[in-house]
């Protein structure tokens, strides 16, 4: 399989628990850092991670849920506020946090002696071509192989959807937004003395000041800046200084204290930057290759995406076990469990891009008037109460036992 992030790791996991022996390769040298934090909400995504076992560490290592925010004016005084529910879910956690924990848990052995994933960073594939039984790869750094089954869980850009089911065009749309998160240094602590947004007319750039982890008490202050860009931005996508100048671009003569916030930019060694996007891929899976996660269904941002990608492994590697004679009907169980779930999740993420950053004044005067109605905000929250509860995983099939004998593993790359 294709990333070692969130769904990758998840995957390998499940996989390894029904007897196969997964590859999964990741572009970057080693786990990635970096990242704000994301949240898990409603039953079904607290129950995969109960399966798992890995709850009680999420819990461990959230960050205590989201704060609240308050929108303020150029001054720093307070127009309205954000409630933490909003923000945190059930349990939040820095993705870099949640990422390491399931790569270190997918890589622990099973009492029972069964294999490991086996992890190779620094490589990418490079093409993908079907084969009567499995799937010849080859990869940029290391030989080529041949799997039985390819899986993409490598994200919204990702290169197994580009090798295998077309270009990024076809599948992306970009929402109108851009996203860019960094922590800020010690010296700017005092920024980020309170969770604050200031917004302008399409641009909020908002400071938090998050208790992070539970190994290292305290706070500690990042950036969240959203921004809107009609445009697509040209850029390399792995090109921290051309992401940090687009950002400090779009933030040119903002008010309050966004120019101290901006110059903190240069020093950040981790930048979250990506547009606000939404991937809509017909079908999930073509012959032996099929995609996850956000590389299958991402929604940048209020979407839901890291559940779906935890729900999304659990649900793939259980069919694929159902039928380990027949990835086919197993790729069309998962897509038909999930799709339902995760385009409402999607659909939930469609305004966050025009609620955070607003594109005229009036719109942001709607929205602060809007948190400050206690009968709205109340109306807000239930709706993404509804959508976190919209799936049952009525059928328990990673706890049930797999017929696909351990010692005739299926490989995925
Ligand atoms: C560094 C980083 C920071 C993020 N920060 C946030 C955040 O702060 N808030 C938020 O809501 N979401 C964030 N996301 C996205 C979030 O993790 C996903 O939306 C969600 O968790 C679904 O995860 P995923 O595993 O499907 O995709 P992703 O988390 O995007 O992971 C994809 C993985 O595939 C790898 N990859 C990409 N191309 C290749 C390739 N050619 N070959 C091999 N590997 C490849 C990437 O390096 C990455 O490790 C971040 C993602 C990354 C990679």
């Amino acid at each position: 399989m294709s990333g070692a992030s969130v769904a990758g790791p998840a995957l390998a996991y499940w996989l390894c628990r029904h007897g196969y022996r997964p590859t999964v390769v990741e572009v970057a040298p080693a786990l990635r850092g970096g990242g704000f934090a994301v949240d898990f909400r409603g039953a079904a995504h607290l129950t995969v991670l109960e399966r798992m076992g890995i709850l009680d560490e999420v819990r461990r290592h959230s960050t205590g849920g989201g704060s609240a925010m308050s929108f303020i004016d150029d001054q720093g005084r307070q127009l309205a506020t954000l409630p933490p529910e909003f923000a945190g879910g059930d349990v939040e956690i820095l993705r870099s946090d949640l990422s390491r924990i399931l790569y270190h848990h997918s890589l622990t052995p099973a009492a029972d002696g069964r294999p490991a994933p086996e992890y190779v960073f620094d490589d990418t594939l490079t093409s993908l071509t079907p084969t009567p039984d499995g799937v010849h790869a080859t990869f940029a750094r290391t030989q080529p192989r041949t799997f039985d089954l390819v899986i993409g869980a490598d994200g919204l850009h990702s290169t197994v959807r580009r090798l295998a089911f077309g270009p990024e065009q076809d599948f992306v749309s970009h929402l109108g937004y851009y996203v860019a998160a960094w922590d800020l240094p010690e010296s700017a602590r005092d920024l980020a003395a309170r969770s604050v947004g200031y917004s302008e007319p399409g641009r909020v750039a908002t400071v938090g000041r998050t208790p992070r982890r539970s190994t290292e008490p305290g706070y500690t202050g990042e950036a969240f800046c959203v921004f809107a860009s009609e445009e697509e931005l040209t850029h390399d996508r792995r090109d921290l200084s051309a992401h940090k100048k687009a950002i400090a671009r779009a933030y040119e003569g903002a008010g309050w204290r966004t120019p101290e916030l901006i110059d903190t930019l240069w020093a950040a060694d981790e930048l979250y930057f990506d547009s606000l996007s939404r991937v809509d891929v017909p079908c999930w899976s073509t012959g032996r290759i099929a995609l996850l996660g956000d590389a299958a269904y991402g929604a940048t941002l209020g979407g839901m995406g890291t559940g779906s990608a935890i729900i999304g492994a659990y649900v793939l590697a259980g069919e694929l076990a159902a039928s380990p004679d027949d990835h086919s009907a197993a790729f069309t169980r998962y897509e038909s469990r999930l799709r339902r779930y995760v385009t409402q999740c999607q659909e939930g993420g469609r305004g966050t891009g025009e609620f955070l950053a607003p594109t005229t004044q009036e719109a942001i005067d709607a929205r602060n008037a809007a948190l400050n109605d206690p009968a709205a905000r109340t109306a807000m929250l239930q709706q993404g109460h509804a959508l976190s509860t919209a799936l049952t995983l009525d059928t328990p099939t990673p706890d049930r036992p797999t017929s696909h004998a351990p010692g005739t593993a299926i490989g995925t790359a």
